[in-house]
């Protein structure tokens, strides 16, 4: 069997990698000189590869059952042994995300191209896939290499071209025309998991520093969305997980009037109530009670927003002061006034529609014949290893099913 797949990123290198295992001819093309560029630059490159909160209800994605199905047969257990067959054993940080034992993304990127060199793949890099139509039981797919075109023709293809964040790595969606004129769908793309721009008023004194937050868009009194996790206060607004999971949120609603509310204590709440009431800390001043959670500047600038006493002892504190405190720690709102673009934002949403795929083989139910994986499938997850764990995982089905249909055919022809 003669098998195309497009792109090397973590979907393609992993459905390469997997279908040459039942040898047949596997050419890989991708139009940057090197393999894995995005991957390069994953999780601070480090690969922040999965999570054990991993599970179809994390995952924006419009099909719930299929995604059920998907990691039911391709879960965190199942991916971490297909890593570590691989040689790329993986540990989890206390709050369950999975790195590469070397932290390092580029050790994963190498690891990935030897295994692909010793099955024999092919590999056409600095080859830019112009489009692939249908022509029979097979697919004729057009390249561009070094100013010169070719024409090849393949029994499968499987589409690993990615979705259309950060468009410099390579992954701009110009494959998803061809796409459309075989038959498929294509929901239009929204860049996710960028930053949050907001007017921050005051609070652009707290420029550069980190909170763990809890996160929610608000549009008018209907919270559009929630999450928690870490963010970094910038120049124009806010980034890192705990907003960069909502941001998807603001581009669906380019012209309404949004609106975020952070909530500065609530990782800490209960231990923060005692302490507001007395029954930790005691006697100790307010100030040195924010201290147990905050920076000196973040401490000072909470009690100045509240209009109280930074010696005032906390049990002290009235009922009153302490709802001034809650009002600014609990419940700070800004104006949103955008999101990141493709340019900065670590995902797309939007692309072809799960449903239109088989969830265990990742095969087109509109062309048999073709594969499609990764970014180029509506599924996106939140910031944690989700999105990885969804190009791996998806690449790992196709390649695994078409080794399959070459062991069927090898068996066939004995
Ligand atoms: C800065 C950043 C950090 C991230 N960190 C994490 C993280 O820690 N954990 C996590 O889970 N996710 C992370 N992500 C998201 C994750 O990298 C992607 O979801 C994932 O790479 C998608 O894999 P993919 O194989 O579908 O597509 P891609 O990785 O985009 O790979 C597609 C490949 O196809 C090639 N290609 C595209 N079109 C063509 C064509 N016409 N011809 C030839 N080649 C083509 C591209 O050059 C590219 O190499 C991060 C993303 C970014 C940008």
């Amino acid at each position: 069997m003669n098998i195309a797949v497009i792109g090397a990123g973590p979907a393609g290198m992993m459905a390469a990698i997997q279908a040459a295992e039942a040898g047949g001819k596997i050419t890989l093309f991708e139009h940057n000189p090197n393999l894995g560029r995005k991957l390069l630059v994953t999780g601070s490159s480090r690969c922040n590869l999965t999570n054990d909160a991993v599970e179809a209800s994390a995952y924006f994605c419009e099909d719930q059952a299929w995604m059920e199905t998907f990691l039911g047969s391709f879960g965190v257990e199942e991916f971490r042994r297909a890593l570590d067959n691989l040689g790329i054993p993986t540990r989890k940080t206390d709050d369950g995300w999975y790195y590469p034992w070397s932290q390092s993304a580029q050790s994963v990127v190498e690891i990935l191209e030897e295994a692909l060199l010793a099955r024999g793949v092919e590999m056409r890099v600095a080859t830019h896939v112009i489009g692939f139509v249908q022509s029979g039981n097979t697919f004729i797919l057009e390249t561009t290499s070094l100013g010169s075109r070719q024409f090849d023709t393949f029994d499968q293809i499987v589409v690993a071209a990615g979705g259309k964040a950060y468009p410099e790595l390579g992954s701009r969606g110009e494959l998803f025309g061809a796409l459309e004129q075989l038959g498929h769908r294509v929901e239009s793309l929204l860049p996710a998991l960028g930053p949050i721009f907001a007017e921050l008023g005051a609070f652009s004194e707290l420029k550069g520093q980190r909170f763990d937050v809890s996160a929610s868009i608000w549009q008018g009194q209907t919270r559009l969305g929630q999450s928690a996790g870490n963010i970094i206060i910038n120049q124009d607004g806010f980034n890192g997980p705990g907003v960069m999971n909502l941001s998807h949120l603001v581009a669906l609603h380019p012209k309404e009037d949004l609106t975020l509310q952070l909530n500065f204590i609530a990782p800490f709440w209960s231990d923060f109530a005692d302490t507001l009431t007395g029954q930790i800390a005691n006697p100790r001043s307010l100030r040195a009670g924010l201290l147990r959670y905050f920076t000196p500047k973040a401490a000072n600038f909470f009690i100045r927003r509240a209009n109280l006493n930074p010696e005032t002892r906390l049990r002290d504190l009235t009922e009153d002061q302490i709802r001034q405190l809650l009002g600014v720690t609990a419940e700070a709102r800004f104006s949103i006034t955008g999101a990141g673009s493709f340019r900065n934002s670590q995902v797309s949403v939007g692309g072809v529609p799960v449903g239109e795929v088989d969830p265990r083989s990742m095969e087109s139910k509109v062309v048999p014949g073709l594969y499609l994986t990764g970014e180029t499938l509506n599924a996106a997850g939140p910031c944690g290893g989700f999105n990885l764990h969804f190009a791996f995982g998806s690449g790992h089905l196709a390649g695994a099913h078409l080794a399959g249909l070459q062991k069927q055919k090898s068996k066939e022809r004995v």
